[in-house]
């Protein structure tokens, strides 16, 4: 079994998990944008190596074992991201990929040297939180732009950054990154675009973008 298909697959149903658990199979063909047969299949596979819990119609967990490993591998990504937006000069569009690759060969050691390089950031360039060594991931209480209503206002706390590079540096333009205060103007009814101020400027977005972006509340 090829072991970084084993990594992502962790990966994925550790992410899943944190917004509900157990994770049905379906929520993973989703996420990865395969067939649901092939989902099982796999997660039949890790069920053997000890790596989830599985049952039919009930759904995946982690087990321990399985659950260090996507922490550790969600580590790597996030110091690569921001290494690679702060010392090599990547845009913030441009990073995830690379990290997607590279997370998967890079030892412990390696990590921890960026780690020490980077000062022990807690964030990456998006904003999501840095598991630390040990395997703690801090939790960032937000929710996505589209749920918040007119005069609310916040913080955009972090950007979803599996999506595609397009929209992350349509974000970038119209000020969305995280640490910026943001108010909602207005929210047209129908599904209709949100406006909000953001830092100085007023914008205009439609549902589909402002639902990657993750606003802390005030
Ligand atoms: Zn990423």
């Amino acid at each position: 079994m090829n072991q970084q298909a084993v990594e992502d697959y962790l990966k994925t149903i550790f992410l899943l998990e944190q917004i509900e658990s157990p994770v049905s199979t379906s929520r993973i063909a989703e996420a990865r944008q395969v067939q649901p047969a092939s989902v099982t299949n796999m997660v039949k596979r890790l069920y053997d190596r000890d790596l989830v819990y599985y049952r039919k119609h009930y759904g995946v967990t982690l087990t321990d074992e399985g659950r260090v490993i996507a922490l550790e591998m969600l580590r790597h990504h996030r110091l690569i991201e921001l290494y690679l937006t702060q010392e090599l000069g990547f845009g913030w569009d441009e990073v995830h990929e690379e990290a997607d690759a590279l997370e998967h060969v890079i030892s412990g050691k390696f990590a921890e040297r960026i780690a020490a390089l980077l000062d022990h950031p807690r964030f990456d360039p998006h904003g999501q939180p840095i598991p630390t060594k040990d395997g703690t991931l801090s939790r960032v209480v937000c929710q996505p732009l589209t749920q918040l209503a007119e005069g609310d206002g916040g913080v955009v706390s972090c950007v979803a950054d599996d999506t595609d590079s397009e929209l992350l540096s349509y974000l970038a333009q119209l000020g969305l990154v995280p640490g910026v205060d943001i108010r909602v103007t207005k929210v047209e009814p129908f599904d209709g675009p949100i406006s909000a101020q953001v830092a100085n400027e007023l914008i205009v977005i439609g549902n589909k973008a402002a639902a990657t972006v993750y606003i802390k509340k005030n």
